[in-house]
């Protein structure tokens, strides 16, 4: 299989995301963004947040290590209270199952809570062509059932229709008096509706969203008590589960009922919890006797069977990279936090089944790869969801792993025209070229600097920037990087050194590959803020992070990009020298993803040593050295022009956020007497390569407009706009009329040098 994008396949992408956009973006956006915003202030309130989501990832890990025991006692248990226990290996086999206990029931019509699993093995189209009658009773997944739509979200599965929508679909589809128009005249009409259905089913099908296997009980959380319904109103009820709901014991589900509310929707807690241990005691209701008792005196026509599917899920479990996927307790808080499912949903961030964040793990697993190639690049792996999930999965791991399998299926016999010869990776022929262009930016930017300013004109001559789009779908609407002729290492090796006698601290600034070829001036700033502050600096030339492969799947060459990295800087490292970062994802690199691609020794000495550039000054000012006088403030600054004002707004980095570390910029630059407005806006949507990809770069600029709201508005219109990251600050550029900088640029002690 090639994984390259034609021209033509990039266009394709690039218009069913424009009508996502244009139809259904607006009222995912509007649904799913106070989700995420309730889930911070729940976060936030509850004390334990972190004990419940470390103790709910101990759980499920312990689960799936010990799953086929506890497979076992969840079978014995169940026969034991009186139900079926059927282990279906995929979905046609449970499809199967299913379909025979339905005909066996002699069943002309069923009822469903929602269930993805469900979704998964195609249940409903099975059940209707063997003339069964199937409702579905979750409000959501009925309209879409009316609407015969796809589910578009994991948990919310209708978060792309608006009210409006659902009145006008309502309207045309049943026979009303009087047209629908509110909330409550739509759920009123449905409950009535799917109430008849409810009485009339012969079969109840739920999911379950744990089965705990001490007991044989299965927890159902729901927010509109209908799977209840569900279950309880027909005799026969089937519950249609992965295998990876069984947790060891009911003692085991308090910290997720702690968390699925507040994770998935910022809830309390939701609305209906049902512990069941079927099958259940309650005498079956005989609607249709009303003259009789009302309750038959006893269960016995009651039957309950439990299907757990496998469908690829042991095999995940097998997997080191996938099994992760199997800890997911479907809140769906790794969607609500993602800023592209914001604009479009999981129409188009989504699989056969699944959406969101997650979805990239569950389709590779239980649909295969070519569920996940047409949805995978929508991670820009900005981090965000992690701290999202309750029960913290590495999502965007699990993202480029899959995207390097798919890289891997490249086709071999393919011949990258446009970059044999310069592209020094350890990636198959036959990749996207686009995707190797940009995972190997460190030797374009070698290349361009070396023969800049001609590689600079060159690149943007129009001719050449239309074949760098149709060849490797680099869009021409965006500006490309300016290399400079001198880096940032050439620059540092050829100026008169600064003599510190007493050195505070002795670093390395890390001349990441833009720093060092394209934003040169805030590495010199940097240079001289640190030597201003009492630091003996360094800037060896030093191998890039391996970001950049590594957004594109390129796993083995981010991990050789690892292991040059650290032998550059290892000597460093033995002397004590500590390493100072610029670029928050190359820092997120550092104390994230190369534990998994260095020796534990070699990791730590990195990972431990390695600070962001404000996180290093904010420390710096907090010791005994020269204090925040030896920097220049918004008097310097203001003189020469470089900020237009003393007030400033400022965007921090996605992965800044997610280590915590914005705060320390802001310190900082109000300890020099700027006012600083911050924006609360997640991703910037440029996500380094993915604006300037052509299938994405209307998506990235969709999910721009909210900074751009933001920095827009009466209180920050006139201040000068400052970001961490190099993706923020060439998005802030395409979105703004007013240029952005680094924040060391405006406390760069060099400014005063300027004024002299
Ligand atoms: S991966 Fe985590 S955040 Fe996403 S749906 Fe699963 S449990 Fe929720």
């Amino acid at each position: 299989m090639s994984t390259d994008q034609s021209a033509a396949g990039r266009d394709e992408k690039a218009a069913r995301i424009r009508r996502l956009l244009e139809t259904s973006g607006s009222t995912v956006g509007e649904t799913v963004r106070p989700f995420n915003e309730g889930r911070y202030r729940r976060y936030e309130e509850m004390e334990e947040t972190e004990a419940y989501r470390e103790a709910a990832r101990e759980i499920k890990a312990d689960a799936i290590e010990r799953l086929p025991d506890l497979l076992e006692q969840v079978e014995d248990v169940v026969t034991e209270n009186g139900g079926t226990v059927y282990v279906a290996d995929d979905a046609a086999d449970a499809r199967r199952y299913v379909r025979e206990v339905v005909e066996a029931a002699d069943a002309e019509s069923v009822v469903k809570g929602k269930s993805m699993t469900t979704e998964e093995i195609d249940l409903n189209d099975d059940l209707e062509t063997a003339g069964i009658d199937v409702w579905e009773t979750d409000l959501a997944e009925f309209v879409l059932q009316i609407a015969d739509d796809e589910p578009s979200h994991i948990a919310s599965p209708a978060v792309h229709k608006s009210r409006e929508e659902i009145a006008a679909l309502f309207n045309e589809h049943f026979d009303l008096e009087e047209p629908l128009t509110t909330a409550e005249e739509l759920t009123a009409f449905a409950r009535e509706q799917l109430t008849d259905h409810v009485l009339e089913a012969d079969v109840g099908i739920t999911g379950a969203n744990f089965v705990t296997a001490d007991t044989g009980t299965l927890a159902l959380v729901t927010n509109e008590g209908n799977a209840r319904k569900s279950l309880t109103v027909p005799d026969t009820h089937v519950a249609v589960a992965g295998v990876e709901k069984i947790v060891p014991s009911i003692a085991d589900l308090s910290p997720f009922f702690s968390l699925i509310g507040p994770a998935g929707a910022g809830q309390d807690i939701t609305a209906y919890l049902s512990l069941l241990t079927p099958p259940l005691d309650e005498p079956v209701v005989r609607f249709d006797e009303p003259d009789d008792e009302a309750f038959d005196d006893s269960s016995d026509d009651r039957s309950f069977h439990l299907v757990l599917v496998d469908n690829g899920r042991f095999a995940m479990r097998d997997d080191d990279e996938l099994r992760e996927t199997l800890y997911c307790i479907r809140c769906g808080a790794c969607a609500n936090s993602c800023a592209n499912f914001q604009q479009v949903g999981g129409h188009a961030f989504g699989g056969e089944t699944y959406s969101g964040g997650i979805a990239t793990g569950w389709e590779a697993g239980v649909h295969g790869a070519d569920s996940v190639a047409e949805f995978n690049d929508l991670c820009t792996g900005c981090s965000r969801c992690v701290e999202a999930c309750p029960v913290n999965i590495d999502i965007p791991w699990i993202n480029t792993v899959v995207r390097d399998r798919l890289n891997q299926g490249a086709d071999p016999d393919a011949f990258d025209h446009l970059v044999s010869g310069l592209t020094p990776d350890d990636e198959p022929t036959g990749l996207d070229r686009g995707k190797r262009l940009f995972g190997n930016f460190e030797t374009l930017a070698t290349f361009g600097s070396l023969t800049a300013p001609v590689s600079n004109h060159v690149a943007n001559f129009g001719p050449a920037r239309a074949a760098l789009e149709r060849v490797a779908g680099v869009d021409r609407r965006r500006e490309l990087p300016r290399f400079r002729r001198e880096t940032l290492v050439d620059w540092f090796q050829s100026r008169e050194p600064t003599r510190i006698d007493e050195p505070v601290r002795e670093a390395v600034l890390y001349p990441d590959v833009y720093t060092n070829h394209v934003q040169v001036e805030r590495g010199k700033a940097a240079v001289r803020a640190l030597e201003a502050l009492g630091v003996r600096v360094r800037v060896p030339d030093v191998s890039s992070s391996g970001r950049a492969p590594l957004s594109q799947g390129m796993i083995d060459t981010a991990t050789a990009h690892a292991s040059a990295v650290s032998a550059d800087l290892e000597g460093h490292l033995e002397q004590g020298r500590d390493v100072v970062v610029i670029e928050p994802s190359d820092l997120a690199m550092f104390r994230g993803e190369y534990e998994r691609f260095l020796d534990a020794d070699a990791y730590e000495r990195i990972a431990e040593h390695s600070y962001e550039l404000f996180e290093y000054v904010f420390g710096l000012l907090e010791g005994d050295g020269p204090g925040i006088e030896a920097l220049a403030g918004p008097s310097e600054a203001c003189a020469i022009g470089a900020p237009a004002s003393p007030d400033l707004a400022y965007h921090s980095h996605c992965q800044q956020r997610t280590l915590g570390l914005e705060a320390y910029t802001t310190a900082v630059l109000e300890r020099l007497g700027y006012d600083v407005v911050t924006s609360d806006v997640e991703c910037c949507g440029m996500a380094g390569s993915f604006g300037y990809k052509s299938e994405y770069y209307e998506l990235s600029m969709a999910v721009g407009e909210t900074l751009k709201d933001q920095f827009t508005a009466d209180e920050t219109a006139t201040r000068t706009v400052v970001a961490s990251g190099t993706s923020c600050l060439e998005q802030l550029d395409s979105l703004l009329e007013r240029s952005s900088v680094h924040p060391i640029q405006v406390i760069d002690p060099g400014l005063r040098s300027e004024l002299d």
